[in-house]
């Protein structure tokens, strides 16, 4: 049966019985690959009428001045709105593809270290890094078995997320090492906002926000963390995050061994 997918668990009780469940999944399966495949058709269309519209809104801001003036400011707006549900559509499509194509075997080493400096370089000339101290701790021997722009895109959520989260005048620090079972880890700590403990079990689900104005003021699309989880799980690795609120908070992934090289 090709398209039968079971799930089969196993259950202890008393002296030595046990109980297995089988569920038939297919159908769960069945219609998580059509919301999957709607999203991902559905951003795709999107984009289209949207280019065409932030093309228009570029030219006719060419023309503003004299008696139009009066219309600088809202169209300002428009152009900021199109950029933003631009962001929003690129990271819909791109948590579509990493939830629903499979990941091509990739054993090329990925150097973390040097993408690490080039983050940190890149958010501190960007308007929510700018003034923020940054400490790069990187291991240069150590590089990650992975699929490159899956894992920038996921170090890089989480490097943006600190800058956004943190004062003018915060400090974030990024390490990348090894750890006590031979795998490695990669931690963004910034000394911020902080999350609340209630949130914390939540934070990697789409839209989940803690802040909605503060994220969106921030140009947050309430993605950036459900991206992170699905390059881990694709990696074989683990999010781990410690937060106070007020204090700031440490985001890390834990990459098993087998995921790491060293020179
Ligand atoms: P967003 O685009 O809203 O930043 P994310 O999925 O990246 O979406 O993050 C989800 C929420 O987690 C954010 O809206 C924010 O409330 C919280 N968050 C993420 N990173 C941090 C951080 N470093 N400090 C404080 N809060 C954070």
């Amino acid at each position: 049966l090709p398209h039968l997918t079971l799930s089969i668990s196993m259950t202890f009780f008393g002296a030595g019985n046990r109980l297995i469940f089988v569920r038939n999944i297919s159908k769960i399966r069945h219609l998580e690959k059509i919301r999957q495949d709607f999203i991902g058709n559905m951003s795709h269309e999107l984009r289209t009428p949207l280019t065409v519209i932030k093309g228009y809104l570029e030219v006719i801001s060419t023309h503003i001045e004299g008696e139009n003036s009066r219309w600088e400011r809202p169209l300002l707006q428009m152009q900021e709105q199109a950029e933003r549900m631009e962001h929003l559509i690129t990271d819909l499509m791109w948590l579509s593809r990493l939830e629903s194509v499979p990941q091509e075997d990739s054993n090329t080493p990925v150097a973390v270290a040097a993408i690490s400096r080039e983050m940190a370089e890149e958010a501190s000339v960007h308007r929510a890094g700018q003034g923020k101290i940054f400490e790069v701790n990187v291991d240069d021997s150590i590089s990650l078995i992975g699929e490159f722009k899956e894992v920038r895109s996921a170090l890089n959520n989480l490097v943006v997320n600190a800058c956004k989260y943190t004062d003018d005048d915060g400090v974030i620090r990024i390490d990348w090492r090894l750890n006590d079972a031979g795998g490695a880890i990669f931690s963004v700590s910034d000394n911020g906002f902080g999350i609340a403990e209630e949130h914390l079990s939540r934070l990697t689900e789409r839209f989940y926000r803690v802040d909605t104005s503060r994220s969106i003021a921030t140009g947050g699309t309430g993605l950036g963390l459900a991206i992170v989880k699905h390059v881990l799980m694709r990696h074989g690795a683990e999010l781990q995050v410690c937060s106070e609120e007020g204090v700031g908070s440490t985001f890390s992934c834990i990459f098993p061994a087998n995921r790491v090289s060293r020179q």
